[in-house]
């Protein structure tokens, strides 16, 4: 199994180790010739905007789509998670839109900017520990969105198809469990 990181901006190299811990190949993503033979790609954390700019200035805004729409999987953390949404809001700005949900950047409060939790949730027996880092909040998901764990009552963990959503950074913690998942996801090809 091949899963790629996209690697312009931001903290990629975390999930490249935690993925070549649970036993995936990895290709940091550069150019649209890096997404080629991909089953998953990883799109991380760090400054949503700036990603935006470089996927448009790299050419990789068109090709990701079209890998995606093909059966490449994703899986987008904070920054990455507010690429995929439809609606972004604080500000409005443009994304990817592949996932039904409405989010909102930056949204906790100062005090709560950055914080570590554990939260229920649907994928592992034991709480996964969160870490969240100038995270934004997913305001809507819609019906073809499925929850699987919620922080305060919203939604941080989602899934639509083939596309895993993190509002926080599984990458920052010990605990494995939402990689792992991803990859069960990608393995399965549940679309
Ligand atoms: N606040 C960043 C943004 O809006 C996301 C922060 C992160 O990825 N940790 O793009």
């Amino acid at each position: 199994m091949k899963i790629g990181i996209l690697a312009i901006q931001g903290d990629f190299d975390a999930h490249r180790k935690r993925l070549e811990e649970l036993g995936a190949e990895t290709v940091l993503v550069k150019t649209a010739a890096d997404l080629e033979g991909l089953d998953g790609l990883v799109l991380p954390g760090g400054e949503s905007t700036t990603h935006m700019k470089l996927l448009a200035e790299e050419g990789l805004l068109a090709p990701l789509v079209e890998h995606a729409r093909r059966g490449m999987a994703l899986f987008g953390t904070c920054a990455g998670a507010i690429l995929l949404a439809k609606e972004v809001k604080n500000p409005e700005q443009a994304s990817l839109a592949l996932v039904d949900m409405t989010i909102v950047r930056n949204a906790y409060g100062r005090q709560l900017e950055s914080c570590v939790t554990a939260g229920p949730a649907t994928i592992s027996h034991h709480p996964p520990d969160m870490v969240f880092i100038r995270a934004p909040v997913i305001e809507r998901a819609g019906e073809s969105v499925e929850v699987l764990a919620r922080r305060d009552g919203a939604p941080v963990l989602v899934r639509q198809g083939s596309i895993l959503v993190a509002t926080f950074h599984p990458e920052l913690s010990a605990d494995p469990a939402v990689h792992a998942y991803f990859l069960k996801m990608v393995r399965n090809g549940r679309g």
